[in-house]
Protein backbone atom coordinates (compact mmCIF):
# COMPACT_ATOMS: atom_id res chain seq x y z
CA UNK A 1 0.00 0.00 0.00
CA UNK A 2 1.12 3.29 -1.06
CA UNK A 3 1.47 6.36 2.17
CA UNK A 4 -0.86 8.01 0.20
CA UNK A 5 -3.00 4.99 0.21
CA UNK A 6 -2.57 4.33 3.92
CA UNK A 7 -2.97 8.11 4.63
CA UNK A 8 -6.21 8.60 2.96
CA UNK A 9 -7.87 5.78 5.20
CA UNK A 10 -6.61 7.18 8.19
CA UNK A 11 -7.81 10.54 6.97
CA UNK A 12 -11.26 9.13 6.42
CA UNK A 13 -11.36 7.84 9.84
CA UNK A 14 -11.00 11.17 10.92
CA UNK A 15 -12.52 13.77 8.12
CA UNK A 16 -16.01 13.42 6.30
CA UNK A 17 -14.80 11.69 3.05
CA UNK A 18 -10.78 11.97 3.75
CA UNK A 19 -10.97 15.30 2.38
CA UNK A 20 -11.33 19.15 3.28
CA UNK A 21 -12.60 19.84 -0.64
CA UNK A 22 -14.76 17.48 -2.21
CA UNK A 23 -13.47 17.37 -5.69
CA UNK A 24 -9.77 16.09 -3.85
CA UNK A 25 -11.18 13.01 -2.80
CA UNK A 26 -10.97 11.58 -6.63
CA UNK A 27 -14.20 10.59 -6.83
CA UNK A 28 -14.18 12.57 -10.64
CA UNK A 29 -11.49 10.01 -11.78
CA UNK A 30 -12.07 7.03 -9.55
CA UNK A 31 -8.65 5.61 -7.14
CA UNK A 32 -6.91 7.14 -3.91
CA UNK A 33 -6.34 10.71 -3.98
CA UNK A 34 -2.38 11.62 -3.91
CA UNK A 35 -1.34 13.13 -0.34
CA UNK A 36 1.76 15.77 -1.62
CA UNK A 37 4.28 16.80 0.82
CA UNK A 38 6.45 19.86 -1.29
CA UNK A 39 6.30 21.72 -4.41
CA UNK A 40 8.64 23.67 -5.91
CA UNK A 41 8.42 25.56 -9.20
CA UNK A 42 6.16 23.45 -11.71
CA UNK A 43 6.66 20.08 -9.74
CA UNK A 44 4.50 18.59 -6.92
CA UNK A 45 6.27 15.62 -5.12
CA UNK A 46 3.81 13.19 -3.43
CA UNK A 47 4.03 11.31 0.41
CA UNK A 48 5.77 8.41 -1.74
CA UNK A 49 8.68 10.54 -3.22
CA UNK A 50 7.06 10.63 -7.01
CA UNK A 51 7.66 13.43 -8.71
CA UNK A 52 4.94 15.12 -10.56
CA UNK A 53 4.49 18.41 -13.52
CA UNK A 54 1.63 20.16 -11.87
CA UNK A 55 -1.55 21.73 -14.27
CA UNK A 56 -3.83 22.20 -11.42
CA UNK A 57 -1.11 24.99 -9.57
CA UNK A 58 -3.79 24.62 -6.15
CA UNK A 59 -6.81 24.97 -8.07
CA UNK A 60 -5.02 28.45 -9.56
CA UNK A 61 -3.01 30.32 -7.08
CA UNK A 62 0.33 29.09 -8.10
CA UNK A 63 0.47 31.07 -11.42
CA UNK A 64 3.99 31.94 -10.53
CA UNK A 65 4.79 28.00 -9.67
CA UNK A 66 5.19 26.59 -5.97
CA UNK A 67 7.48 28.03 -3.44
CA UNK A 68 7.95 31.48 -5.03
CA UNK A 69 11.32 33.03 -3.81
CA UNK A 70 9.58 36.29 -3.62
CA UNK A 71 6.39 35.07 -2.33
CA UNK A 72 8.16 33.14 0.42
CA UNK A 73 9.88 35.81 1.33
CA UNK A 74 7.21 38.17 1.77
CA UNK A 75 5.40 35.94 3.88
CA UNK A 76 8.44 35.13 6.35
CA UNK A 77 9.14 38.65 6.77
CA UNK A 78 5.11 39.29 7.40
CA UNK A 79 5.35 36.86 9.78
CA UNK A 80 8.23 38.63 11.76
CA UNK A 81 5.67 41.10 12.73
CA UNK A 82 2.65 39.41 14.22
CA UNK A 83 0.28 36.87 12.45
CA UNK A 84 -3.03 39.17 13.06
CA UNK A 85 -4.05 42.18 14.34
CA UNK A 86 -7.52 42.96 13.58
CA UNK A 87 -7.19 46.36 12.87
CA UNK A 88 -5.95 48.07 9.74
CA UNK A 89 -2.52 48.09 8.54
CA UNK A 90 -0.57 49.64 5.62
CA UNK A 91 -0.07 46.65 3.78
CA UNK A 92 -4.30 46.59 2.83
CA UNK A 93 -4.16 49.96 1.51
CA UNK A 94 -1.09 49.30 -0.85
CA UNK A 95 -2.48 45.54 -1.80
CA UNK A 96 -6.37 47.91 -2.43
CA UNK A 97 -4.53 50.66 -4.59
CA UNK A 98 -2.39 48.10 -6.73
CA UNK A 99 -6.03 46.48 -7.20
CA UNK A 100 -7.34 49.46 -8.33
CA UNK A 101 -4.40 50.19 -10.80
CA UNK A 102 -4.70 46.74 -11.90
CA UNK A 103 -8.59 45.93 -12.46
CA UNK A 104 -10.32 48.45 -14.87
CA UNK A 105 -13.53 48.70 -13.59
CA UNK A 106 -12.37 48.42 -9.65
CA UNK A 107 -12.78 51.86 -7.87
CA UNK A 108 -13.13 50.45 -4.45
CA UNK A 109 -12.42 47.07 -2.97
CA UNK A 110 -12.96 45.28 -0.08
CA UNK A 111 -11.07 42.16 0.98
CA UNK A 112 -12.29 38.84 2.40
CA UNK A 113 -10.74 35.41 2.81
CA UNK A 114 -11.48 33.13 0.42
CA UNK A 115 -13.71 33.21 -3.43
CA UNK A 116 -17.13 32.23 -1.46
CA UNK A 117 -17.60 35.02 0.91
CA UNK A 118 -16.44 37.78 -2.19
CA UNK A 119 -19.11 36.44 -4.38
CA UNK A 120 -21.49 35.53 -1.34
CA UNK A 121 -20.63 39.47 -0.45
CA UNK A 122 -21.13 40.65 -4.02
CA UNK A 123 -24.74 38.98 -4.16
CA UNK A 124 -25.35 40.60 -1.33
CA UNK A 125 -24.82 43.62 -2.11
CA UNK A 126 -25.75 43.96 -5.60
CA UNK A 127 -29.61 43.05 -3.37
CA UNK A 128 -29.34 45.60 -1.02
CA UNK A 129 -28.40 48.34 -3.38
CA UNK A 130 -31.20 47.47 -5.95
CA UNK A 131 -33.50 46.43 -3.35
CA UNK A 132 -34.06 43.15 -5.51
CA UNK A 133 -33.99 39.63 -4.51
CA UNK A 134 -33.31 37.64 -7.84
CA UNK A 135 -30.42 36.82 -9.01
CA UNK A 136 -29.21 35.18 -12.46
CA UNK A 137 -26.33 32.61 -12.78
CA UNK A 138 -25.70 29.92 -15.24
CA UNK A 139 -25.60 26.05 -15.53
CA UNK A 140 -22.15 25.06 -15.39
CA UNK A 141 -20.76 28.10 -13.48
CA UNK A 142 -19.47 27.47 -9.90
CA UNK A 143 -19.21 30.39 -7.56
CA UNK A 144 -18.62 29.29 -4.37
CA UNK A 145 -21.04 27.24 -1.84
CA UNK A 146 -23.08 30.39 -0.41
CA UNK A 147 -26.40 29.10 -1.02
CA UNK A 148 -28.48 31.27 -3.26
CA UNK A 149 -25.41 30.01 -5.53
CA UNK A 150 -25.98 26.68 -5.02
CA UNK A 151 -28.91 26.42 -6.98
CA UNK A 152 -29.42 25.09 -10.73
CA UNK A 153 -32.43 25.26 -13.32
CA UNK A 154 -35.06 22.94 -13.20
CA UNK A 155 -35.30 20.97 -16.40
CA UNK A 156 -38.04 23.65 -18.05
CA UNK A 157 -36.16 26.70 -19.80
CA UNK A 158 -37.24 29.42 -17.05
CA UNK A 159 -38.40 27.23 -14.00
CA UNK A 160 -37.47 28.47 -10.89
CA UNK A 161 -33.91 27.84 -9.14
CA UNK A 162 -33.95 24.08 -7.23
CA UNK A 163 -31.35 23.62 -4.44
CA UNK A 164 -28.36 21.10 -5.62
CA UNK A 165 -27.69 20.87 -2.29
CA UNK A 166 -29.77 19.48 0.64
CA UNK A 167 -29.47 22.33 3.46
CA UNK A 168 -30.27 25.37 1.26
CA UNK A 169 -33.89 26.33 1.56
CA UNK A 170 -36.42 26.38 -1.89
CA UNK A 171 -37.58 30.07 -0.24
CA UNK A 172 -33.92 31.33 -1.16
CA UNK A 173 -33.20 29.40 -3.91
CA UNK A 174 -36.38 30.06 -5.72
CA UNK A 175 -34.72 33.27 -5.87
CA UNK A 176 -31.82 31.96 -8.32
CA UNK A 177 -32.76 31.75 -11.66
CA UNK A 178 -30.38 29.44 -13.93
CA UNK A 179 -29.48 30.64 -17.56
CA UNK A 180 -27.70 28.70 -20.37
CA UNK A 181 -24.12 30.36 -20.31
CA UNK A 182 -23.04 31.69 -24.03
CA UNK A 183 -26.91 31.66 -24.50
CA UNK A 184 -27.68 35.52 -24.84
CA UNK A 185 -31.35 34.79 -25.86
CA UNK A 186 -32.14 32.77 -22.98
CA UNK A 187 -31.16 35.24 -20.92
CA UNK A 188 -33.38 37.83 -22.83
CA UNK A 189 -36.65 35.38 -21.88
CA UNK A 190 -35.23 35.94 -18.00
CA UNK A 191 -35.19 39.67 -18.25
CA UNK A 192 -38.18 39.88 -20.13
CA UNK A 193 -39.87 38.27 -17.63
CA UNK A 194 -38.42 39.39 -14.58
CA UNK A 195 -36.36 42.00 -15.67
CA UNK A 196 -37.43 44.52 -12.60
CA UNK A 197 -36.70 41.78 -9.95
CA UNK A 198 -32.97 40.94 -11.19
CA UNK A 199 -30.79 42.59 -8.37
CA UNK A 200 -27.57 40.77 -10.51
CA UNK A 201 -26.36 38.46 -12.93
CA UNK A 202 -23.33 36.79 -11.90
CA UNK A 203 -21.34 34.88 -14.73
CA UNK A 204 -17.60 33.43 -14.58
CA UNK A 205 -16.15 35.52 -18.01
CA UNK A 206 -14.44 32.16 -18.97
CA UNK A 207 -16.19 29.49 -17.36
CA UNK A 208 -13.87 27.42 -15.93
CA UNK A 209 -15.78 25.22 -13.43
CA UNK A 210 -17.40 23.13 -17.06
CA UNK A 211 -13.89 22.02 -18.02
CA UNK A 212 -13.03 25.55 -19.99
CA UNK A 213 -15.40 27.21 -21.82
CA UNK A 214 -14.96 30.86 -23.17
CA UNK A 215 -17.54 33.28 -23.72
CA UNK A 216 -18.77 33.24 -27.85
CA UNK A 217 -18.32 36.68 -29.09
CA UNK A 218 -21.30 39.26 -27.92
CA UNK A 219 -21.87 37.07 -24.93
CA UNK A 220 -20.17 39.07 -22.56
CA UNK A 221 -21.67 42.59 -23.99
CA UNK A 222 -25.05 40.79 -24.45
CA UNK A 223 -25.13 40.92 -20.61
CA UNK A 224 -23.64 44.07 -20.17
CA UNK A 225 -26.41 45.77 -22.64
CA UNK A 226 -29.19 43.61 -20.77
CA UNK A 227 -27.82 45.02 -16.89
CA UNK A 228 -28.22 48.27 -18.07
CA UNK A 229 -31.39 48.09 -19.57
CA UNK A 230 -33.03 46.92 -16.45
CA UNK A 231 -30.57 48.61 -14.09
CA UNK A 232 -29.69 45.13 -12.42
CA UNK A 233 -25.80 45.10 -11.48
CA UNK A 234 -23.04 42.60 -13.82
CA UNK A 235 -20.79 40.30 -11.66
CA UNK A 236 -17.87 38.97 -13.51
CA UNK A 237 -16.84 36.35 -11.11
CA UNK A 238 -13.16 36.40 -11.55
CA UNK A 239 -11.96 34.31 -8.92
CA UNK A 240 -9.77 32.03 -11.24
CA UNK A 241 -10.07 34.24 -14.36
CA UNK A 242 -8.64 37.02 -12.24
CA UNK A 243 -4.81 38.03 -12.92
CA UNK A 244 -4.46 34.72 -14.74
CA UNK A 245 -6.25 35.58 -18.20
CA UNK A 246 -4.46 38.73 -18.34
CA UNK A 247 -3.19 40.93 -15.76
CA UNK A 248 -6.50 43.30 -15.90
CA UNK A 249 -8.39 40.21 -15.36
CA UNK A 250 -10.74 38.65 -18.19
CA UNK A 251 -12.62 42.36 -18.07
CA UNK A 252 -9.26 43.80 -19.78
CA UNK A 253 -9.24 40.79 -22.32
CA UNK A 254 -12.34 41.02 -23.42
CA UNK A 255 -12.78 44.42 -22.83
CA UNK A 256 -16.19 44.64 -21.49
CA UNK A 257 -16.63 46.25 -18.11
CA UNK A 258 -18.63 44.51 -15.09
CA UNK A 259 -20.28 46.93 -11.87
CA UNK A 260 -18.70 44.69 -9.57
CA UNK A 261 -16.21 42.01 -9.51
CA UNK A 262 -14.71 39.03 -7.11
CA UNK A 263 -11.15 37.79 -6.63
CA UNK A 264 -9.76 35.12 -4.89
CA UNK A 265 -7.22 32.52 -5.91
CA UNK A 266 -3.53 34.82 -7.42
CA UNK A 267 -4.59 37.46 -5.59
CA UNK A 268 -3.86 35.57 -2.32
CA UNK A 269 -0.74 33.77 -3.67
CA UNK A 270 -1.42 30.90 -2.06
CA UNK A 271 -2.71 32.08 0.97
CA UNK A 272 -6.61 32.01 1.99
CA UNK A 273 -7.71 35.78 0.01
CA UNK A 274 -10.54 36.83 -1.70
CA UNK A 275 -12.23 40.73 -2.62
CA UNK A 276 -14.73 42.03 -4.09
CA UNK A 277 -14.86 45.59 -5.74
CA UNK A 278 -15.95 47.44 -8.26
CA UNK A 279 -17.99 51.25 -8.75
CA UNK A 280 -17.27 53.41 -6.02
CA UNK A 281 -21.27 54.37 -5.82
CA UNK A 282 -22.15 50.56 -5.47
CA UNK A 283 -19.21 50.08 -2.94
CA UNK A 284 -20.24 52.93 -0.88
CA UNK A 285 -23.25 51.20 0.07
CA UNK A 286 -21.07 48.19 2.31
CA UNK A 287 -20.50 48.55 5.72
CA UNK A 288 -19.19 50.96 7.74
CA UNK A 289 -19.49 53.22 4.54
CA UNK A 290 -23.12 52.00 4.10
CA UNK A 291 -25.93 49.95 5.41
CA UNK A 292 -24.78 46.44 3.67
CA UNK A 293 -23.20 44.39 6.31
CA UNK A 294 -19.96 42.54 5.80
CA UNK A 295 -16.80 41.86 7.71
CA UNK A 296 -14.24 39.14 8.86
CA UNK A 297 -12.04 38.39 11.89
CA UNK A 298 -8.95 37.78 9.13
CA UNK A 299 -10.05 40.36 6.38
CA UNK A 300 -7.06 42.10 5.27
CA UNK A 301 -4.96 39.69 7.46
CA UNK A 302 -1.36 41.08 6.87
CA UNK A 303 0.33 37.60 6.24
CA UNK A 304 -2.25 36.99 3.22
CA UNK A 305 -1.79 40.72 1.89
CA UNK A 306 2.18 40.17 1.91
CA UNK A 307 1.61 36.65 -0.37
CA UNK A 308 -0.89 38.21 -2.32
CA UNK A 309 0.91 41.39 -3.14
CA UNK A 310 4.06 39.95 -3.86
CA UNK A 311 2.58 37.81 -6.47
CA UNK A 312 0.67 40.80 -7.90
CA UNK A 313 3.66 42.66 -7.93
CA UNK A 314 5.55 39.74 -9.97
CA UNK A 315 2.69 38.90 -12.37
CA UNK A 316 3.31 43.01 -13.77
CA UNK A 317 6.44 41.91 -15.14
CA UNK A 318 5.95 43.15 -18.87
CA UNK A 319 4.81 40.18 -21.56
CA UNK A 320 4.64 37.93 -18.49
CA UNK A 321 0.99 36.58 -19.66
CA UNK A 322 1.84 37.01 -23.17
CA UNK A 323 4.60 33.88 -22.75
CA UNK A 324 2.18 32.18 -20.27
CA UNK A 325 -0.43 32.39 -22.75
CA UNK A 326 1.97 31.55 -25.24
CA UNK A 327 3.07 28.42 -23.18
CA UNK A 328 -1.08 27.28 -22.85
CA UNK A 329 -1.19 27.42 -26.33
CA UNK A 330 1.73 24.98 -27.01
CA UNK A 331 0.28 22.73 -24.97
CA UNK A 332 -3.35 22.82 -26.32
CA UNK A 333 -1.73 22.46 -29.57
CA UNK A 334 0.73 19.98 -28.54
CA UNK A 335 -2.28 17.54 -26.92
CA UNK A 336 -4.27 18.49 -30.32
CA UNK A 337 -1.26 16.85 -32.47
CA UNK A 338 -0.88 13.58 -30.43
CA UNK A 339 -4.84 13.01 -30.20
CA UNK A 340 -4.90 13.37 -33.95
CA UNK A 341 -2.10 11.29 -34.82
CA UNK A 342 -3.51 8.74 -32.31
CA UNK A 343 -6.50 8.88 -33.86
CA UNK A 344 -8.87 10.20 -30.74
CA UNK A 345 -11.16 12.70 -31.32
CA UNK A 346 -10.11 15.68 -29.17
CA UNK A 347 -11.11 19.04 -28.80
CA UNK A 348 -9.28 22.20 -27.00
CA UNK A 349 -10.04 25.52 -25.34
CA UNK A 350 -7.20 28.00 -24.21
CA UNK A 351 -7.59 31.40 -22.91
CA UNK A 352 -4.52 32.78 -21.19
CA UNK A 353 -3.13 30.64 -18.69
CA UNK A 354 -6.04 28.75 -18.85
CA UNK A 355 -6.83 25.43 -21.02
CA UNK A 356 -8.96 22.78 -21.10
CA UNK A 357 -9.55 19.48 -23.41
CA UNK A 358 -12.38 17.24 -23.82
CA UNK A 359 -12.85 14.15 -25.15
CA UNK A 360 -15.35 14.64 -28.03
CA UNK A 361 -16.24 14.21 -31.91
CA UNK A 362 -17.23 17.92 -31.55
CA UNK A 363 -15.02 20.75 -33.38
CA UNK A 364 -15.86 23.40 -30.89
CA UNK A 365 -16.85 22.89 -26.97
CA UNK A 366 -19.03 26.37 -26.37
CA UNK A 367 -21.89 24.94 -23.96
CA UNK A 368 -22.54 23.04 -20.93
CA UNK A 369 -24.63 20.79 -22.45
CA UNK A 370 -21.70 19.97 -24.90
CA UNK A 371 -19.54 19.72 -21.90
CA UNK A 372 -21.75 16.34 -20.21
CA UNK A 373 -22.13 14.59 -23.35
CA UNK A 374 -17.93 14.41 -23.39
CA UNK A 375 -16.44 10.95 -23.54
CA UNK A 376 -16.17 10.88 -19.16
CA UNK A 377 -14.49 6.78 -19.56
CA UNK A 378 -12.03 8.24 -21.90
CA UNK A 379 -11.14 11.53 -19.83
CA UNK A 380 -10.54 8.75 -16.35
CA UNK A 381 -8.73 6.34 -18.57
CA UNK A 382 -6.29 8.77 -19.59
CA UNK A 383 -6.31 10.75 -15.82
CA UNK A 384 -4.89 7.69 -14.72
CA UNK A 385 -2.43 7.04 -18.04
CA UNK A 386 -1.21 10.14 -17.35
CA UNK A 387 -0.55 10.49 -13.36
CA UNK A 388 1.46 6.75 -14.30
CA UNK A 389 3.23 9.10 -16.33
CA UNK A 390 4.39 12.22 -13.70
CA UNK A 391 1.80 14.49 -15.10
CA UNK A 392 -0.85 15.95 -12.21
CA UNK A 393 -4.25 16.87 -14.07
CA UNK A 394 -7.13 17.85 -12.12
CA UNK A 395 -8.88 14.88 -10.84
CA UNK A 396 -12.57 16.07 -12.66
CA UNK A 397 -13.65 16.35 -16.73
CA UNK A 398 -15.24 19.29 -15.03
CA UNK A 399 -12.12 21.59 -14.53
CA UNK A 400 -10.09 24.16 -15.94
CA UNK A 401 -6.15 23.43 -16.17
CA UNK A 402 -3.53 26.05 -15.18
CA UNK A 403 -0.30 27.20 -16.57
CA UNK A 404 2.31 28.89 -14.40
CA UNK A 405 5.32 30.91 -15.36
CA UNK A 406 7.38 28.26 -13.90
CA UNK A 407 6.98 25.92 -16.36
CA UNK A 408 9.88 25.52 -18.76
CA UNK A 409 9.17 24.98 -22.61
CA UNK A 410 10.90 21.60 -21.52
CA UNK A 411 8.02 20.10 -19.28
CA UNK A 412 5.43 21.43 -21.40
CA UNK A 413 7.38 18.97 -24.51
CA UNK A 414 7.30 16.35 -21.98
CA UNK A 415 4.20 16.51 -20.90
CA UNK A 416 2.54 16.26 -24.35
CA UNK A 417 5.07 13.39 -25.61
CA UNK A 418 3.49 12.01 -22.35
CA UNK A 419 0.14 12.55 -24.08
CA UNK A 420 1.11 11.00 -26.87
CA UNK A 421 1.62 7.75 -25.30
CA UNK A 422 -1.28 7.78 -23.13
CA UNK A 423 -4.27 8.67 -26.54
CA UNK A 424 -2.26 5.83 -27.97
CA UNK A 425 -3.03 3.57 -25.22
CA UNK A 426 -7.16 4.72 -25.28
N1 LIG B 1 -15.74 31.49 -8.01
C1 LIG B 1 -15.06 30.76 -8.90
C2 LIG B 1 -15.12 31.13 -10.34
C3 LIG B 1 -14.30 29.67 -8.49
O1 LIG B 1 -13.63 28.95 -9.39
C4 LIG B 1 -14.25 29.36 -7.11
C5 LIG B 1 -13.48 28.21 -6.62
O2 LIG B 1 -13.01 27.38 -7.35
C6 LIG B 1 -14.98 30.16 -6.21
C7 LIG B 1 -15.70 31.22 -6.70
C8 LIG B 1 -14.95 29.88 -4.74
O3 LIG B 1 -13.69 30.20 -4.21
P1 LIG B 1 -13.18 29.53 -2.86
O4 LIG B 1 -12.97 28.08 -3.15
O5 LIG B 1 -11.92 30.28 -2.54
O6 LIG B 1 -14.24 29.76 -1.83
Amino acid sequence: MTRSAELFSQAKQYIPGGVNSPVRAFNGVGGTPLFFQRADGARLYDVDDNAYIDYVGSWGPMILGHNHPAIKQAVLDAAENGLSFGAPTEIEVTMAAKVVELVPSIEKVRMVSSGTEATMSAIRLARGYTGRDKLLKFEGCYHGHADSLLVKAGSGALTLGEPTSPGVPEDLAKHTLTATFNDIDNVKQFFAEYGDEIACVIVEPVAGNMNCIPPLPGFLEGLRALCDEHGSVLIFDEVMTGFRVALGCAQAHYGVTPDLTTLGKVIGGGMPVGAFGGKAEIMAHIAPQGAVYQAGTLSGNPVAMAAGLASLTELQQPDLHLALSAKAKMLADGFKAEADKAGIPLAINQVGGMFGFFFTEAAEVSSFAQVTQCDLQRFQQFYHLMLAEGVYLAPSAYEAGFISTAHSEADIQATIAAAGRCFAKL
